[in-house]
């Protein structure tokens, strides 16, 4: 099963065109869709996920119409919007049998299998009788993923889901998603480079609204090779390089910036040939300014 995203346009009331044409492929696996904020993620998960609609386009999960069949795609779909709504005082266990009931899971025995099933499944079995307010950020995301889960989706949307954890917790996240993301397709939307690196065979770079890249992590950094130089400088000689180079990024390495330049041949004035990373990658492709989306329509 695949999700194939055609065209798909929206504008809100205010003149926003938070999406402009978007044409995507999604295969099984994790695929990442990286943004940075304001790009349009959250706006192509949600009509995705059928809680919003586009202005035209087309969205099918392998046969199903996802604009129109929208109870059918319900059924198909897990997911895990970036607020989680509020986490009541109930332990995790009668929260996840609560909302397994409302899916429809009316068996007793065999709903109370599936939670625990599933609570074993994001390392919160131990964790049971505890209530989810008091969870730590990394914990009410795996419960999250527990919920997404019920009812065995083909498709899970996961949105900015590692905003806040710290980097254990999002280890055992990554790893989590990574295990589900076998047998099903996973949307990660984020505008966190790393969680793309670290877990997506596939992806996109969403800014404006727009795709400015589809395809392998690997084949983009490939695009970039031969293309990014640095160069360690002086704090005092930034505004100067700001003036004359397109930076990609800036880091402090012991103290002193070390900046990162886009360009086809060597801009020489002390500049190194560098491997490009992910990073780079993401930095040049919305790096220029979108063509008309993202703006307010005239
Ligand atoms: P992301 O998830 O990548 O941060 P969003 O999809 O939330 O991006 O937003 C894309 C653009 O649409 C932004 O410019 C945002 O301000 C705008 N936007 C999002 N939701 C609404 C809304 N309900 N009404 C008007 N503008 C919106």
């Amino acid at each position: 099963m695949e999700l194939s995203i055609r065209d798909l346009s929206k504008t809100y009331a205010n003149g926003v065109r938070a999406l402009d044409r978007v044409t995507l492929t999604i295969p099984k696996g994790m695929f990442g869709l990286l943004g940075p904020n304001g790009a349009g993620k959250s706006t192509l998960m949600r009509t995705i996920a059928t809680l919003q609609e586009a202005d035209s386009g087309s969205v099918r999960l392998g046969d199903v119409d996802v604009l129109r069949d929208k109870q059918q795609v319900r059924r198909l779909l897990g997911y895990l919007p970036q607020e989680f709504g509020v986490y009541p005082k109930v332990s995790a266990w009668a929260l996840l049998d609560h909302l397994a009931l409302l899916k429809g899971i009316d068996r007793r025995r065999e709903r109370h299998e599936l939670v625990d099933a599933l609570l074993q499944r994001v390392n919160l079995l131990e964790h049971r009788r505890k209530a989810i307010s008091g969870f730590s950020g990394g914990m009410k995301q795996r419960f999250g993923i527990a919920q997404a889960l019920l009812g065995d989706p083909r498709l899970l949307i996961v949105d900015e889901p590692t905003a806040g954890l710290d980097p254990g917790e999002r280890n055992r996240f990554y790893n989590l998603l990574s295990e589900v993301g076998e047998n099903v397709i996973v949307i990660l939307s984020t505008h966190i480079v790393q969680d793309v690196k670290e877990l997506c065979s596939q992806m996109a770079v969403i800014h404006g609204g727009q795709v400015r890249y589809a395809g392998s992590p690997a084949d983009a950094e490939g695009e970039r090779a031969g293309a990014i130089w640095s160069k360690s400088i002086a704090k005092d000689q930034l505004e100067s390089h700001r003036e004359r180079y397109r930076i990609l990024s800036t880091k402090l390495i012991a103290g002193r910036p070390q900046i990162r330049v886009f360009a086809t041949t060597s801009p020489g004035d002390g500049f190194t040939a560098a491997e490009p990373d992910l990073e780079d990658v993401f930095f040049s492709k919305i790096a220029d300014a979108p063509r008309e989306a993202g703006t307010h329509a005239a």
